[in-house]
């Protein structure tokens, strides 16, 4: 299982075209693409991270972030290595800006291994496909979540969605449910910030929710980046119109991390936003950060506290086994139990 023919790739004279995300890196002999884990050799692409894992885990599902999918539950979560944006903030930067042919794989595994472990533990529900950017590793992702789903369990990718049309249409035959960031709705902030392109994220965002799948959206909020008060607005109200008001944005406490170094993200500019969201969007939380406020799923209809979350963990105090409010049956939770 050293490396495997990737998918979706064509060839261009002496290069190869990789066509899965909307880079569409031009890759000449010997070379890797954007997200150097896609090598060209002798005129073929092959993925260098086939279930080569940097992370696994039982995560609990709030974690990934998704608060309105199986609330309370556990899940398989791996991860490889790479990514196809070099955000300077990533929090995950030891794994995804590190090629694959420089990280030290511990073992590799198998579709049918993963589909064991994710087994072992009773409340586990699936696998999420999470850590660096899964789209990167479509192939691992499309063979495992294949077998989970064969198995009765569940899939879910945490994803920039920065992807391709035709692999997301394949994705979508078998993911369960989404979590992707929005970073920004400005494409001057993924140009020259993340290395990448807005309308591509907001075209993935619009098919996975007329495919209906389960999707929860997260916004990292960066001081002096993407807090400005009208190009936030303008990206809350694009989600609810195109999206729905129903759709669950986490917004997310910058810390400094990787390249970046100015402060955190204040409260007050948090909390302002997600005031602001809120008379858009039904679900809005604020994460990476004590405002219990925004941490707590509450009844848009009668505002009775339904779930309680403490860090991870979750109580139910209003809601019954079809995920609806106890007091006014207003249905919070699609996919509860
Ligand atoms: S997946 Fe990687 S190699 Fe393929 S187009 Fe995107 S960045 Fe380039």
């Amino acid at each position: 299982m050293h490396s495997r023919e990737a998918m979706y790739y064509e060839t261009a004279g002496e290069k190869v075209r990789c066509l899965l995300c909307p880079h569409q890196c031009l890759i000449k002999e010997g070379g890797t693409g954007i997200c150097h884990v896609r090598r060209h050799e002798k005129g073929k692409l092959y993925t260098d991270v086939y279930g080569k894992l940097s992370a696994i885990n039982f995560d609990p599902i709030e974690k990934k972030p998704l608060y309105h999918y199986f609330p309370g539950s556990v899940i398989l979560s791996i991860g490889t290595v790479g990514c196809n944006m070099h955000c300077p903030f990533c929090q995950n930067w030891q794994i995804s800006q590190t090629p694959a042919k420089s990280f030290s794989f511990r073992d590799v595994y198998s579709a049918g291994d993963i589909l064991q472990i994710a087994r072992s533990k009773k409340q586990n529900i699936g696998v999420a496909y999470t850590y660096n950017e899964p789209v990167i590793w479509i192939e691992y992702v499309l063979d495992v979540a294949r077998q989970i789903r064969g198995a009765g369990m569940k899939n879910v990718m945490v994803s920039n969605g920065f992807i391709a049309p035709a692999p997301l249409d394949e994705l979508l035959t078998c993911i369960d449910a989404f979590n992707i960031d929005l970073k920004s709705f400005s494409d001057d902030f993924y140009r020259n910030v993340s290395g990448a392109r807005l309308e591509p994220v907001l075209a993935s965002l619009k098919k996975i929710a007329q495919s209906e799948k389960h999707l929860e959206i997260t916004n990292l909020v960066i001081p002096g980046y993407n807090d400005k008060e009208e190009e936030f607005l303008a990206m809350v109200k694009w989600i609810a119109g195109e999206l729905g008001k129903e759709t669950v944005l986490h917004l997310s406490r910058y810390h400094p991390m990787y390249k970046m170094e100015q402060e955190a993200t204040p409260s007050d500019t948090l909390r302002k936003l997600a005031e602001t969201a809120e008379k858009y969007l039904l679900y809005v939380y604020v994460g990476n950060i004590e405002l219990q406020d925004y941490r707590d799923t509450k009844c848009p209809n009668c505002n009775a506290v339904a779930i309680k979350r403490s860090g991870y963990h979750t109580e139910m105090k209003a809601i019954d086994e079809n995920g609806s409010c106890l007091y006014c049956h207003k249905k919070i939770i699609r996919n509860y139990s």
